[in-house]
């Protein structure tokens, strides 16, 4: 097979221009999907393709395509679109040259398993998770991506990646109250086929909390002091902070610009948050963006006080910020846009016995099964325990988590020593551009006058 970096065309007719990408990539996608034995997608897909975006006279061309020969016309393409752009004012910042190759192949490489045994190993997960008499309904999804993408930027950057990112969920439902209660574990990681026999591994976790919903009795609404799981704490920080965080939002936005000024004390000392790589093969973890600027450890909210946003090239060169590293893209379908990584929340020293100790009527909450972000956030949790007295005590369900996310901010009055990090099939899909991998997580977080939601 021809290396991709050797499609790369003669480039003298960008020597013009402000600024070039040129993505190039070929991707094998495996999806295997089935509720209870009933496969809902097995599908084995081939992306070939690339991408160039120009920035010339302060207009920006795009241009995507499936077929590698004859990349001087599509470059010059791109080029003459960027030059249609009327009273064009984008411009970008600049960084260093990176001659970069990354290889993420994990322990067991999909491309050597069949078909067959990935299904196999699926319609495994769904048996075990139905053998327990309290779960009907199994859904367990596996898919995996073997991706090799060479990019080169205007500042002579080559990165060439060569990865796989394997992702899979496994869920029970239980039918046995007359209602749907559901419980699922999830993973996305760069690594191979392990990552979906190690989430398989979690399944006994799935039992244990249906078994617990199924004692649980339904959550009453109301204002309460909360202490928010580590899941849902890095889906507030992704959700809520993160996506408010992002500049390309801000910059277009003159109230945000102006409620989000950086070095605005935002919220409690207890709470800070962080976006960047983790050193990890979490789905977020990717060391450089798609205009090849390294991916930084972003501190966002220092002790409650806004410190950065999370920026592009344009959007920093717009905003007079420093790059962050987070243009990404899906695939070579899109061009990159400003998105989140790892988004996490700091922990402290606090035990999260410490913290149950100082709630008087209150809940600890667990798990997260969707909802919205923003401004105004609402997150379905799975289930909650009550706490009386600074003491755990009986399980409750059905309860959702709203609120403001500045009000919410300000109210986060503790937070604990330890932080778990997630990463989730769908991942994140700001403007359809989705599932893009990245991970969220934090440590417990109390919130102190929190909207909770019930029946
Ligand atoms: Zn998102």
């Amino acid at each position: 097979m021809i290396k991709l970096k050797e499609y790369i065309p003669d480039l003298k007719v960008l020597s013009d221009v402000e600024y070039y990408d040129i993505r190039l990539e070929r991707r094998f996608i495996t999806t295997v999907i089935y509720h209870n034995d009933e496969p809902r997608e097995i599908s084995e897909v081939v992306q070939n393709g690339g991408c160039v975006r120009v920035l010339f006279n302060g207009g920006w061309g795009f241009s995507s395509f499936t077929n590698l020969d004859n990349l001087t016309d599509k470059v010059s393409e791109a080029k003459s679109l960027a030059s249609n752009v009327f009273n064009g004012r984008s411009k970008i910042l600049s960084d260093d040259k990176k001659d970069v190759k990354i290889t993420r192949l994990g322990d067991k490489n999909p491309a050597d398993i069949s078909l067959a045994d990935k299904i196999s190993l699926v319609k495994e997960a769904g048996n075990r998770l139905r053998a327990n008499d309290n779960i009907d309904i199994s859904n367990v999804g596996y898919s995996d991506v073997l991706r090799q993408v060479v990019l080169i930027n205007k500042f002579g950057t080559l990165i060439e990646r060569d990865e796989v990112l394997t992702r899979g969920f496994v869920k029970g439902i239980s039918m046995k109250t007359g209602e749907p209660l559901s419980s699922s574990r999830q993973a996305n990681c760069w690594r191979g086929f392990e990552v979906f026999e190690e989430l398989m591994d979690k399944i006994p976790e799935v039992e244990e909390e249906i078994d617990y919903l199924l004692k649980a009795e339904n959550a009453k609404g109301g204002c309460y002091d909360v202490i928010i799981d580590p899941l849902l704490s890095g889906v507030f920080a992704h959700e809520s902070f993160g996506h408010t965080s992002e500049a390309d939002f801000i910059y277009k936005d003159d109230r945000m610009k102006e409620i989000l000024k950086l070095g605005r004390k935002l919220g409690s000392d207890a709470i800070s948050i962080v976006d960047g790589p983790i050193n990890s093969d979490i789905a977020g973890d990717i060391q450089y963006d798609d205009e090849g600027v390294k991916a930084e450890e972003t501190v966002l909210l220092d002790k409650g006080v806004l410190v950065n946003h999370l920026h592009s090239r344009e959007t920093a060169k717009m905003m007079g910020e420093k790059l962050t590293g987070n243009a990404r893209a899906l695939n070579f379908y899109y061009p990159p846009i400003v998105r989140m990584t790892n988004t996490y929340i700091k922990p402290s020293k606090a035990k999260l016995d410490e913290l149950i100790k100082e709630v008087s009527d209150g809940l600890l909450i667990k798990g997260s099964q969707g909802g919205m972000g923003g401004e105004m956030f609402t997150f379905s949790a799975v289930l909650g325990i009550k706490i009386e007295d600074g003491k755990l005590t009986s399980p409750v369900k059905n309860l959702t988590l709203t609120g403001n996310l500045f009000t919410t901010l300000r109210n986060i009055k503790a937070v604990s020593d330890e932080v778990k990090m997630f990463s989730s099939w769908l991942g994140c899909g700001k403007n359809e551009q989705g599932p893009l991998p990245v991970g969220l997580g934090g440590p417990y977080v109390m919130i102190k006058d929190a909207l909770i939601g019930g029946r």
